[in-house]
């Protein structure tokens, strides 16, 4: 039997934004429905160690850390629910969003936090080696290849800053390109070939991440030259791809606006959407930090808009009523 779930702040996702959102949407007495999703907790569920998360001395675990986020959005009054919304109408208010048995979900307000994916190679040694020297997260994981090798894959504004952001932990950093020139802003790729412990090699494609023999994780990337077809080997300890992400946005085509990258257009310095009452955080909006703690950040900004908006709504309301 299916069943209608009606709710002030409707969230759709639950990584760090979402959870942000609903702890303080549930501290403002809102009494958030958090749709969970395909992959409940969000990325960080398929990391291990974080250490940039702040608030805990020791090295902590992604899974971990998710379900005690959980656990305090559900200690404060939010509601979980597992479902996989197939689809929304954002037309009018509630808004209405249906999971894919059928389950309707009504929000004065929606806090979308669906988060992005990022790409890989598609390697079946990628994926194998993945945690285990094949990361697609300078940021989180550059710290753990203090004083050894790394190779960064890409050519875009993320690849590049990767590279100059691991030259903060390693002396010897590669950037790999299938092409001879970049796609990154000019005033990053100037910054990139100044230094001095970056090399790129042009024309190259990662065939395979190499796992030593007796060797923890990666050792060595086999690389093609794309024009020649020629192999060659890098022996690398890190292997970081930055090729780009998926926003999670296929299902709001059509009815928030996007940017030309697909992700969710938000007004600057808010979480607010092209739909009044509609509100994105986390890496569905952020091209650029894509952290924990900045996805949690703007969760909870999402949540104050949200709290704002209805505020405002119910004034007019009110208003309206009293004429
Ligand atoms: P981009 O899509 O801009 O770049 C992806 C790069 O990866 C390209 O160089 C592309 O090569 C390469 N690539 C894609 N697929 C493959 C593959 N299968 N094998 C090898 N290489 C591949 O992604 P970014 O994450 O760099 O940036 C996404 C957006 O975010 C952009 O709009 C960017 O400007 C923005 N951004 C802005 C930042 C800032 O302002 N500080 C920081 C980070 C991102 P090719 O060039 O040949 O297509």
């Amino acid at each position: 039997m299916t069943a209608t779930h009606s709710t002030r702040m409707l969230i759709l996702g639950s990584g760090p934004a979402g959870l942000s959102a609903a702890i303080y949407g549930a501290r403002a007495g809102l009494a958030p429905i958090v749709v969970q999703g395909i992959q409940p907790g969000g990325q960080l569920t398929t990391t291990t160690d974080v250490e940039n998360y702040p608030g805990f001395r020791e090295v902590i675990q992604g899974p971990w850390l998710m379900e005690e986020m959980q656990a305090q959005a559900e200690h404060v009054g939010a509601q979980m629910m597992w479902d996989t919304i197939v689809e929304v109408d954002l037309s009018q208010r509630p808004f209405r969003l249906v999971g894919d048995g059928g389950h309707v979900y009504l929000g004065d307000t929606l806090v979308i936090a669906t988060g992005a994916q990022a790409k890989w190679l598609g390697l079946d040694s990628e994926q194998k080696l993945r945690g285990q020297g094949v990361s697609a997260c300078a940021t989180c994981d550059g710290f753990f290849f203090r004083g050894k090798k790394v190779a960064v894959i890409g050519g875009g504004n993320t690849a590049v800053e990767e590279a100059l952001y691991l030259t903060n932990h390693s002396h010897d950093v590669t950037l790999i390109h299938r092409r001879d020139s970049l796609r990154a802003e000019k005033i990053l790729q100037e910054r990139l070939f100044k230094h001095h412990g970056i090399k790129v090699l042009w024309n190259t494609e990662v065939a395979e991440f190499v796992g030593g023999e007796g060797h923890q994780g990666l050792c060595a990337l086999e690389l093609r030259d794309t024009r020649t077809g020629e192999l060659s080997r890098l022996d690398v300890d890190g292997g970081f791809v930055a090729i780009g992400h998926h926003p999670a946005t296929e299902l709001f085509k059509g009815h928030v606006d996007l940017d030309e990258d697909h992700y969710i257009k938000v007004e600057p310095g808010t979480t607010r959407t092209s739909v009044p009452g509609v509100f994105a955080c986390g890496d569905v909006m952020d091209k650029i930090y894509r952290q924990a703690i900045t996805a949690a950040g703007t969760g909870c900004m999402a949540a104050l808009d949200a709290e704002r908006f209805l505020a405002e709504a119910d004034f007019e309301a009110e208003a309206i009523a009293a004429e």
